[in-house]
């Protein structure tokens, strides 16, 4: 049972389409933990189709229409979530997609002796997407942003100053929030994160760190 959500704004955008790929990687991902946000989506997009129907139909020349087909043609795949809540330990099905296989299989970089991190490609050229490995105990370094911060957890579970979040918790944090994410004793915790801009440690042994997903030494 997830207990934190993406928030409206949120929601409304990946109903309609707007939000950044990477961002609607997360969102998408929530949406199989979550019947609650899937069935106010359902409820936005159907929303979406009523307004769009009531728009006053408008001429278009025939190079236009072309070149809609044709960019329609090339639309990648798009994102999907199941439509039957995924269990807290199954890997939801995108996230396996952009794997390509299973976590051990990925590239995994050291952010620390308990902390690996490997990124992700979704096709999003601002947006960065990663997935952290927190041994069971441990944290990732205190850091703050410049920009905004989703997570989702996917496996295990982590607390920070605000609250324990589980499989299918999604959080955003923004640029005025410094937070420790500590994974809980029990088991090794794995999520994803989407950063809009990079991250900065704030204790100066992490500035160090070697400038792996845009980490910020300033
Ligand atoms: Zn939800």
């Amino acid at each position: 049972m997830t207990k934190y959500h993406p928030d409206t704004r949120l929601l409304n955008e990946y109903s309609s389409g707007t939000l950044a790929l990477a961002q609607s990687v997360c969102v998408s991902l929530h949406l199989n933990y979550c019947e609650q946000c899937r069935r106010a989506h359902q409820q936005l997009q159907q929303l979406g189709s009523v307004l769009f129907e009531e728009l006053a139909p408008q001429q278009v020349d025939d190079s236009l229409l072309r070149t809609v087909m044709g960019r329609l043609d090339d639309e990648p795949e798009p994102l999907s979530y199941s439509s039957t809540a995924v269990e807290d330990d199954d890997c939801p099905p995108l996230i396996q997609r952009l794997m390509k296989g299973d976590y051990r299989n990925l590239e995994w970089k050291k952010l620390s002796s308990q902390v690996r991190v490997s990124r992700l490609r979704t096709g999003d050229a601002v947006n960065e997407v990663a997935l952290y490995h927190i041994n069971a105990g441990a944290s990732i370094p205190k850091h703050t942003h410049n920009g905004t911060e989703l997570t989702l957890v996917l496996e295990g579970a982590f607390s920070d100053e605000e609250g324990r979040y589980e499989a299918g918790d999604f959080l955003m944090r923004d640029a005025s929030q410094q937070h420790t994410p500590t994974a809980t004793q029990e088991r090794d915790c794995i999520c994803i994160g989407v950063l809009d801009a990079p991250i900065k440690f704030t204790d100066w042994k992490y500035r160090m760190v070697n400038p792996f997903l845009k980490l910020q030494a300033s």
